[in-house]
């Protein structure tokens, strides 16, 4: 292996260079291959070697690349316009942007300029979110071993704890007019696949009905056709007012979204920009991506998967392997004891998993995971847990 002391250690990594994928299959440079139960972090949506992604690529590349937000460009009108359509009426507009940090860091400065024109100086997010890394997303993710080697963050965030109705509904009448937006995950993904209840989210969606704030759906993790819908919203029946997308956006092409209704028409000219934001070749790719996962049948597809997936760890449950299960869609979670010891012992049986939270093991198959491949994980997960 080259030497690896160049990259700065941020990660921690399974000592195993990957070097080619088909579908949910990848193989390291010894030839050893491995199931793909993470696909990237919820980013490869159709597999390893889609042939809808590099058809995008190669015909896309072939045209022109990149022209910079100067001038127009097709696929990324396409895509815009598909996006919006999708929405139910919801979303008018789109900002593209490179990652889901990056759609998160749009929607904040939609929030904090709808907050310095009303006057409403503050912000609320969950404790156990996950919103990125850089310093405005990380001002709206509450985990202290994220945000407490930095120091301070952007004033006026406040958090609450993630379900916990009563404690949001104290922290809103204490900052009751004051608070300019509201940042959730629809389902904490990387907090320990957490489904947000109902009653939670619809007291979030009153509010800021009620009181002109600004509801903002993480949709990172759990959109783009994840939880059979292809806007996790149409899933929870609340309609937000911005949509932060990326991940499987882009089914493995780096590309974010943040969305926008009628009431978060915030910015103008001159406001925000982004040199490689919705260039050609990255939209070009989410519009072949989009237009695959939204497709209906597709969508009926996921939920299909879901049920044979949740029927397969309900088996699990009962047999007493796991703790219990949680999740929707193809957004999984399996509860344990040492999420960690599981993670390393599927990896020595040729899976690749990633855990969440303290208790959780994440599943984020390919949203068109073969059903051979869900009943031999079962199989497999039957007989490395019963170890
Ligand atoms: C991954 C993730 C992000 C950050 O996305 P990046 O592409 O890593 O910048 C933000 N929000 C949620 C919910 C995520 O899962």
């Amino acid at each position: 292996m080259v030497n690896q002391k160049y990259v700065m250690p941020t990660y921690g990594r399974k000592p195993v260079v990957l070097v080619e994928g088909s579908g949910i299959q990848v193989k390291d440079n010894t030839g050893t291959t491995y199931q793909d139960w993470v696909g990237g972090v919820a980013v490869n949506c159709l597999g390893h070697g889609s042939p809808v992604i590099l058809e995008a690529i190669n015909e896309q590349a072939n045209k022109i690349m990149h022209v910079s937000n100067l001038y127009w460009n097709e696929p990324q009108l396409e895509l815009a316009q598909l996006l919006i359509s999708l929405s139910d009426g919801c979303l008018d507009e789109v900002f593209f942007c490179n990652s889901g940090t990056e759609s998160l860091e749009c929607a904040l400065k939609i929030v904090k300029k709808h907050g310095a024109t009303t006057n409403k100086p503050y912000v609320l997010y969950m404790k156990n979110s996950f919103h990125g890394r850089t310093s405005g997303a990380l001002s709206i993710t509450g985990q202290s071993k994220y945000q407490e080697p930095f120091g301070d963050l952007i004033p006026g965030c406040l958090n609450v704890d993630f379900n916990d109705t009563e404690g949001l509904k104290n922290r809103l009448g204490q900052y009751s007019g004051k608070i300019a937006g509201i940042f959730v995950e629809p389902i904490q993904g990387e907090g320990g696949v957490i489904v947000a209840e109902h009653e939670f989210l619809s007291t979030i969606a009153d509010y800021c009905k009620e009181n002109d704030a600004l509801l903002v759906f993480d949709e990172v993790q759990c959109g783009a056709g994840r939880l059979g819908t292809y806007y996790a919203f149409q899933t929870f029946g609340i309609v937000p007012d911005v949509v932060c997308m990326a991940k499987g956006l882009g089914g493995g092409f780096p590309i974010g979204a943040t969305l926008v209704g009628s009431k978060a028409k915030m910015l103008g000219k001159g406001d925000h920009g982004s040199t490689y934001g919705g260039n050609p070749l990255a939209t070009a790719v989410a519009l072949a991506v989009t237009k695959t996962v939204s497709d209906p049948a597709f969508l009926q597809g996921v939920q299909f998967r879901q049920g044979f997936l949740e029927a397969g760890l309900a088996m699990l449950a009962a047999k007493g392997l796991i703790k219990s299960h949680r999740g929707m869609g193809l957004l999984q979670g399996i509860v344990v004891e040492n999420p960690n010891q599981i993670v390393d012992k599927a990896f020595d049986n040729g899976y690749l998993f990633i855990s969440a939270g303290s208790d959780t093991i994440r599943l984020l198959p390919p949203l068109n995971v073969p059903l051979e491949d869900i009943s031999s994980l079962m199989t497999n997960l039957e007989s490395f847990l019963s170890e």
